[in-house]
């Protein structure tokens, strides 16, 4: 591992240096890392922010959005004056100006089982900060198939949820279709769009998403592989819920059926 860094970086990231859980060797590491973010969004603004300023060394952004008026009461990466502009673009300006060290690869694509496919081989795990079950469950799906770990956030209202998913690892560590093991039916579950989100809870979602990714990165610490993180923001309770493998699962079980991302549509 290459631990030469410039009196710069040393400067930059002296608060990290300083922890005995990260140290020169843990930032080493960050800066070799790769992370696929997929959605630049509510989650994905602090996200990558927290990524880029951690100094994670290549961040991929997938988002074939155009920034609307009505996404900056919770996208805090963009500009009012980037509205119009592709949301994967703007998070790329939002990084060179805090962090111009972070290569940031730009996907201005739309995810789907080909994108997939693509992509997530090329990092080393994926955060997942989009609001449809479709995409929720292709990268469930895709990252399970493929190796990678998945750090998956949701908000709605005053609520958040989080995991991670290594079910790729075998057992005991459950996969995201151990949770939930088909999307719920079209309309029974609201989108933001449809029944909001207080803002402030995407920025606190989006955050610890991006802790859990840096955990995962330096290997420290105990991650919410196996758990679930609930946060009600009106009460300001958080509380985990285990998860446990289901040896019955489509995708991780002993005759699991799932082999190929053909579900989500053609290649
Ligand atoms: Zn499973």
């Amino acid at each position: 591992m290459d631990l030469d860094f410039t009196d710069d970086e040393l400067h930059r990231y002296s608060r990290h240096i300083l922890l005995a859980e990260i140290g020169a060797i843990g930032q080493a590491k960050l800066r070799a890392a790769r992370v696929l973010v997929v959605g630049a969004g509510g989650l994905g603004s602090p996200l990558v922010l927290y990524l880029a300023a951690a100094g994670v060394g290549c961040i991929g952004i997938v988002d074939d959005d155009r920034l609307e008026l009505s996404n900056l009461q919770r996208q805090v990466a963009h500009t009012t004056a980037r509205i119009g502009h592709n949301k994967a673009t703007s998070a790329r300006d939002a990084i060179a100006g805090l962090n111009p060290d972070v290569t940031v690869d730009v996907h201005s694509t739309r995810m789907n089982a080909a994108t997939a496919r693509d992509l997530i081989p090329r990092y080393d795990l994926v955060c997942d900060g989009t609001d449809n079950f479709a995409t929720r469950f292709l990268l469930g799906d895709a990252c399970h198939l493929l190796g990678k770990p998945l750090v998956s956030a949701a908000v709605l209202r005053f609520e958040g949820q989080l995991s991670v998913f290594r079910g790729h690892a075998g057992a005991p560590h459950p996969c995201h279709r151990c949770l939930h093991p088909e999307p719920p039916p079209e309309g029974l579950v609201p989108t933001c769009s449809e029944a909001g989100v207080l803002g402030a809870v995407t920025g606190v979602m989006g955050t610890l998403q991006a802790t859990e990714a840096l955990k995962l990165i330096l290997g420290i610490g105990e991650t919410l592989d196996g758990r679930l993180l609930l946060w009600d923001a009106l009460d300001m309770r958080f509380r985990t819920v285990r998860l446990k493998r289901d040896p019955a699962c489509a995708l991780c079980g002993d005759h699991a059926t799932i082999r190929d991302l053909s579900a989500h549509g053609p290649a």
